[in-house]
């Protein structure tokens, strides 16, 4: 995103947030109560007047819920067809009966359609969690929408899938897939850590893929896997990619950019914000203008929802293993691993205790070791970029449950990998780039300052 949108961005996001804050329900409450205040006064003003309750005559009661009425009641009841729409996420152990069922849909012709159109069959085949909004009447579907991830891998961060199911006049069911332009919108969110990092961010709402882009971000200052403290706080200005304007729910690989964060770790404040040259390829700067890229990354997987709670399960199966040098990530088999630096692969294959491993030499005599992978993705020889994949986390070797070992060492010594990272080389923003960076970083940081309150107002 060029710096000037970005500008643009957050000017449209306060914007935004200042139309929430003038639409705030404060004073439609102070309305509420001031008309409840004034009912109560009455009431309890003629109160005294009104007559016993015991005096009041029986009769008159009864006769004013005439049954005729009642009759004439259900009638229009009976004749009057609500349309609802109903919205629910597809699961894997879906049918087309229980996924209409969800949807409050009972309608024997509808899921037979589900089952045998070979458009409409696609919404219950694939992956799980596709998007769906069903209009219905009388428990009869009228139109089921199902938004999905782009047919092709080229297009998910930029397309989806629409599947409409619509029932004509004449009863007739159809079906029509299409690729659709994904739209991009600005949002801001903040949230407070009480247990986990993703607890918090399902609490703000944030997508995945912002919440690992997040700790990515601030993975050389803090380490999300043990830093991490109760009461630490973020804020983000990011873009939701919206399919007919609702958040888009799946995959993080198609989730939006972040723009720019805020987070507070054990009360110390890091900043970050996106940055783009013209002619470069863009990144994230901290405030001063340092790179938030560094030479190696600070983990050889990325943060995820699934590596993150992934508990210890295993121990090592021999005491001089355990007292080898490296780092353990647990993970579930076939957890992307990735290059933490450019590099050549000079071992690529199985060795005693570390079952199938990659060696990758970086310049300054600096070597990182992947090891117990279940799949290798890099063979001896090849270049490698950072964040490149070198294969997959297994229990190859000498482990008795998935992990990664990884090994950093600098001319044969072993080293502390993320204490390499926070000290290894970053790049400064460009002098003639300059202005317009100080410019960027202290808007983005006033709107941050400001999400707190400025979320926290919309639920008060
Ligand atoms: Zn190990």
């Amino acid at each position: 995103m060029p710096l000037s949108s970005l500008d643009q961005l957050v000017a449209r996001a306060w914007r935004r947030t200042e139309s929430v804050l003038q639409r705030h329900p404060r004073r439609l409450t102070a309305v509420v109560v001031a008309a409840l205040t004034s009912a109560g006064v009455t009431a309890f003003a003629i109160a005294p007047l009104a007559p016993d309750a015991a005096d009041l005559p029986r009769r008159l009661i009864s006769e004013s819920i005439a049954p005729a009425a009642l009759d004439a009641q259900l009638k229009a009841l009976e004749e009057f067809s609500p349309e609802l729409y109903r919205s629910d996420l597809t699961r894997s152990s879906d049918t087309a009966d229980a996924l209409l069922r969800r949807l409050g849909i009972d309608d024997t012709e509808a899921a037979a359609f589900l089952r045998s159109d070979p458009t409409a069959r696609t919404i219950l085949e694939g992956r799980p969690g596709k998007m769906s909004k069903a209009l219905t009447a009388n428990g009869r579907l009228q139109e089921l929408t199902v938004r999905a991830p782009a047919a092709s891998a080229a297009q998910q961060g930029s397309h989806f899938t629409r599947i409409s199911v619509r029932r004509a006049a004449d009863g007739q069911f159809t079906a029509l897939s299409e690729q659709v332009p994904l739209a991009a919108e600005v949002r801001l969110g903040s949230g407070t850590i009480l247990s986990t990092l993703f607890a918090a961010a399902d609490e703000s709402r944030l997508p995945d893929g912002i919440t690992s882009q997040l700790a990515e971000l601030f993975s050389t200052d803090i380490d999300f896997r043990r830093e991490l403290k109760r009461g630490d706080t973020f804020s983000v200005l990011y873009e939701a990619l919206t399919a007919d304007g609702e958040p888009i729910t799946w995959g993080s690989s198609s989730s939006g950019r972040l723009l720019a964060a805020q987070f507070v770790n054990n009360g110390k404040r890091y900043d970050a914000v996106w940055f783009q040259e013209p002619g470069s390829k863009g990144g994230y700067f901290s405030l001063d203008g340092s790179s938030k890229s560094r030479a190696f990354l600070a983990s050889p997987m990325a943060f995820s929802r699934v590596s993150s709670g992934f508990a210890m399960r295993f121990h090592p199966v021999l005491q001089s293993w355990r007292r080898h040098l490296g780092v353990d990530y647990p993970a579930p088999t076939g957890t992307p691993v990735r290059a933490v630096g450019d590099g050549i692969v000079t071992f690529s294959g199985w060795q005693n205790g570390y079952g199938n491993v990659v060696i990758v030499q970086h310049a300054g005599g600096r070597e990182t070791r992947y090891a117990h992978l279940s799949r290798i993705d890099a063979r001896r020889g090849a270049r490698v970029d950072q964040g490149q994949s070198l294969g997959a986390v297994g229990a190859t070797g000498w482990a008795t449950g998935p992990h990664l070992h990884f090994e950093f060492l600098v001319n044969d010594r072993h080293v502390d990998p993320v204490t390499m990272a926070r000290s290894s080389e970053s790049v400064t923003v460009s002098t003639a780039a300059r202005a317009r960076f100080t410019e960027t970083a202290q808007t983005a940081s006033a709107q941050l300052a400001a999400a707190p309150a400025a979320i926290g107002a919309r639920f008060e």
